[in-house]
Parts: C-alpha cells; sequence; structure tokens
C-alpha cells in the first residue's frame, strides 16, 4: 500500500507540514497550491486543525498517519489515480489498514457538501476512525460503528468554530 504514498506524492508534494498529535499519530498536509509567500495555505491548516478537534471526540487511534489533502483539485487527481472513481460518487475519505495511512479531503472539511444525507464534517472523520480502530476497509461496518459513536458525541456549533485555531499545534 505503500504505493498510494507514493502515489499522491507524485500529485501534490509541492508543500507539507506534518503535525504530532496523541498516541503517535501524524497529521501531514499535502497541497499542490500555495499562498503568495510560497508558505501552505492557512486554509489548509484549518482544516488540519478541524481534523484534530473533531478526532479527539472519537476513540484515539495509535500509530496512525493521516494524510489531509488540503485542496479539491489534488483530491480528484487522488481519486482518480487511486482507482477510486466513479461517476457520481464522493468520495471523502480513504483508508488504507495495512499501510496504517488514512486521507482525508480537508476541503469537505471545512466546505461541506450540503446536499440531502451529505455527510458533515464530524460523520467523515468518524467513518475514517472507525476504519482505522476496527482495523478494517469494510464501509459497512465502518458506518455502523461511526454511527454509533456519532449518536454519543458532543457536537457543539462553538467546539466546530473554535477547532481551526488549533491549527499547526
Ligand atoms: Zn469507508
Amino acid at each position: 500500500m505503500a504505493r498510494f504514498i507514493r502515489l499522491l506524492s507524485l500529485i501534490v508534494t509541492i508543500l507539507w507540514c506534518t503535525v504530532s498529535f496523541a498516541q503517535n499519530n501524524r497529521v501531514t498536509v499535502v497541497s499542490s497550491t500555495t499562498s503568495a509567500n510560497g508558505t501552505i495555505r492557512p486554509e489548509c491548516q484549518d482544516e488540519a486543525g478541524l481534523f484534530i478537534a473533531l478526532t479527539s471526540k472519537f476513540p484515539q487511534p495509535s500509530n496512525w498517519h493521516f494524510v489531509i489533502v488540503c485542496d479539491d483539485p489534488s483530491w480528484d487527481e487522488f481519486v482518480r489515480k487511486s482507482g477510486q472513481y466513479k461517476p457520481g460518487v464522493i468520495v471523502y475519505g480513504t483508508t488504507y489498514v495495512q499501510s496504517r495511512v488514512t486521507y482525508i479531503s480537508g476541503w469537505r472539511l471545512l466546505h461541506p457538501d450540503t446536499f440531502s444525507g451529505a455527510p458533515t464534517p464530524a460523520r467523515i472523520v468518524a467513518h475514517e476512525i472507525a476504519h482505522v480502530v476496527l482495523k478494517t476497509e469494510d464501509d459497512t461496518k465502518a458506518e455502523a460503528q461511526a454511527a454509533i459513536w456519532m449518536r454519543n458525541a458532543d457536537f457543539t456549533v462553538s467546539t466546530i468554530n473554535e477547532a481551526p485555531k488549533s491549527a499547526g499545534q
């Protein structure tokens, strides 16, 4: 599964930053675009901050690598090149259990889809964390576990709004 990491780096390794958080997990942000001064765009850091804040609501994995793909074109390319593209199907995240890596569409965490039944950012994170904790690539199992966590988790508006402030820790 390391080939997916290489694949992604071919697509988007222009800028990246890595932050550590609990349990020896890592979050890497990748983006194909930069801000005017050549640094990673603040929006990418906000995505990582929101992701980390949301993961705190769920059981913590350990020794896992989360890759936040910051911008939409890069995510679309990842979806295509990882063989997941299907017309009309939106991919929000992908977990590869063997290689202990999860890719998340950072754009859709900050800009959630609004159509009826679209997953919230918390739901996207819960689903991928379920894959990780259950060590399964089975979507039905992950979705069932995510639903249980979502019923018990507390997602106040203030929590979500404050989340980007923790970016870059
Ligand atoms: Zn899934």
